[in-house]
């Protein structure tokens, strides 16, 4: 039985084309650093401390304290330091990127409808940002956190594990008190988010076109399509009297 589902943000709730996106916030954030930093060196410390978290594998420290243990000591500043100038770049220069992302029209009434049913919602995005982009991210695709009080949102705060360890997907069902198979992981990338969350046991629908195919040595996904594909699926899901 379904009782909690896990939202991946980018391409699956928010069309945001990483090709273009990633870049796009390397540069603005090279330009903003320039004042206080050399950019290049700090974006080469950025991408070393970001590939620290992608190795975190559910050990003790989160996420933000393994990108903080790598990220800090290489520029020679401190977080306390630090701290301000980041958060006037997510306030100021962050919102700039919007205009790269578009909303996946369905992705509000779905999630209305989610919480009207009584489901869990989670965010299960990968989680190397910190709250603040992610809440920006959910703003731009119609379903911010000042009206949808999800139960969780894997920000690099809260996260000892990052996508595509398993790890990461185990520690969703527990922070939502819930068994994996109580859960549906729902995301666009094979590798990120469906054959992990298989892998822990939960179900999984991978937002593909229904013609994509899967690595073909693996199981297929409970469900394939469109996120309009997947609203159609749970209704479905629901009327067979499986809740
Ligand atoms: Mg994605």
């Amino acid at each position: 039985m379904i009782r909690a589902v896990l939202l991946d943000l980018d391409n699956t709730l928010l069309e945001n084309d990483m090709e273009q996106f990633i870049p796009a916030y390397l540069e603005v954030l090279g330009r903003f650093i320039a004042d206080h930093y050399p950019p290049d060196a700090f974006i080469r410390h950025l991408m070393r401390a970001t590939d620290a978290m992608m190795a975190n594998n559910g050990s003790e420290r989160t996420n933000q304290e393994v990108f903080d243990a790598v990220f800090f000591p290489a520029i020679g500043r401190t977080r306390e330091e630090m701290e301000p100038l980041f958060e006037e770049f997510y306030a100021t220069c962050f919102p700039m990127l919007q205009s790269l992302t578009r909303p996946v029209r369905i992705a509000r009434p779905l999630v209305e409808w989610l919480f009207r049913q009584g489901f869990q919602v989670a965010i299960a995005t990968n989680a190397l940002f910190p709250r603040s982009a992610i809440d920006q991210r959910l703003a731009w695709a119609g379903v911010p956190v000042e009206e949808f009080p999800y139960h969780l949102i894997t920000s690099y705060e809260v996260m000892h594990a990052s996508k595509p360890h398993p790890a990461f997907f185990a520690e969703v069902a527990r922070m939502l008190g819930r068994a994996p198979e109580e859960c549906i992981m729902v995301g666009d990338d094979w590798k990120m988010d469906i054959r992990p969350a298989r892998q822990v046991g939960m179900q999984t629908f991978w937002i593909a076109d229904r013609k994509a195919s899967r690595p073909a040595d693996e199981p297929p996904p409970d469900g394939q399509g469109e996120l309009a594909d997947f609203a159609r699926w749970m209704l479905r899901w629901q009327e067979g009297g499986q809740i």
